[in-house]
């Protein structure tokens, strides 16, 4: 492409909301294939609240909330954030763990008032040898419903469980079905359980989806898919999704997240729309089109 239509896409980029790093960017993003979508924070607002808490053994529910607030008050997982704000509004007793330890991918751990006590997920109580088929109805039951649902154990036992609900963007939906529409194929890749992540990417018809995966596995991922031939782009926020940003063949980076996203970004989303990627697209395919 000329310097000058480079220039015109980039400005008319710009006035929209995507900033477009360069001429490379926007060449390169006019041949990806893949577009790989993060969810928490991509999809969705990012900002979950608390919906349900549920006693199982012998302690009640605001016991459940009190115990999940003490360990999350030293996390700084988003999870973290919903947890503690619905602590706060339902003005359960604050208490206070020591021994903090936040487990990557997992939840976290701690001790209160002298038990240990643990919030995450299923791998989390599987490592603590916690059996949770007892409730498996019930959280299959809210993540159909595209919440994330995390185990209480108190002392060696499952004491209850929390679910936080994330809101889809208003401007998902139409933004998928437009991203589908200028020829992208789109997978979903979230660190969330496989039946919440699926129930989320039903709501927006997407048909690909990778649970349960770390930052080194959605940077695998694109390896995996540029060993496959396909060229790679990762949309995602926050620090959590550099790695995977910078492997892509294009990182689009929300406009909300961490400087070090944004960086490694070739594409960064000023307002966190995805429907600036449909803009994107569509300029740096009429751009490459015009030089042929
Ligand atoms: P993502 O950021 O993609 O949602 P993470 O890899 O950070 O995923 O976490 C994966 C899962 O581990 C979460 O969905 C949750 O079940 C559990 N988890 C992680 N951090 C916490 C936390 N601070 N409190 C409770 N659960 C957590
Ligand atoms: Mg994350």
């Amino acid at each position: 492409a000329t310097p000058m239509s480079i220039m015109v896409a980039t400005g008319r980029g710009a006035q929209a909301g995507v900033l477009i790093r360069d001429a490379e960017a926007l060449e390169r993003f006019a041949k990806v294939d893949v577009l790989v979508l993060d969810k928490t924070g991509t999809l969705t607002e990012g900002r979950p609240s608390l919906t349900e808490v549920i006693a199982l053994g012998d302690i009640g529910e605001d016991r459940v909330l009190a115990l999940a607030a003490a360990l999350e008050r030293g996390s700084e997982h988003p999870l973290a954030d919903a947890i503690l704000s619905g602590a706060e509004e339902r003005d359960v007793e604050r208490l206070d763990a020591t021994d903090f330890d936040a487990v990557t991918g997992k939840g976290v751990r701690g001790t209160v008032d002298g038990a240990p006590v643990a919030l995450g997920n299923a791998r989390l109580m599987e490592d603590m040898g916690i059996n949770v088929a007892q409730v498996e109805t019930q959280i299959a039951e809210l993540q159909d419903e595209g919440k994330t649902a995390m185990f209480l154990a108190a002392e060696g036992r499952l004491a209850g469980i929390v679910a936080v609900a994330d809101r889809i963007k208003e401007t998902t939906a139409g933004a998928i079905r437009d991203l589908h529409g200028v020829g992208l194929r789109i997978v979903m890749a979230t660190g969330d359980s496989q039946r919440t992540a699926d129930a989320v990417a039903r709501k927006l018809g997407i048909d690909e989806v990778r649970a349960g995966v770390s930052p080194e596995d959605k940077a695998d991922l694109i390896a995996e898919l540029n060993a496959e031939g396909f060229s790679v782009a990762m949309a995602g926020d926050g620090v959590n999704d550099a790695p995977a940003l910078a492997a892509a063949d294009v990182g689009i980076a929300m406009g909300t997240g961490a400087d070090v996203a944004v960086e490694s970004a070739g594409v960064t989303l000023v307002k966190g729309d995805l429907r600036g990627i449909v803009r994107a697209r569509v300029l740096a395919q009429a751009t490459m089109r015009n030089i042929r």
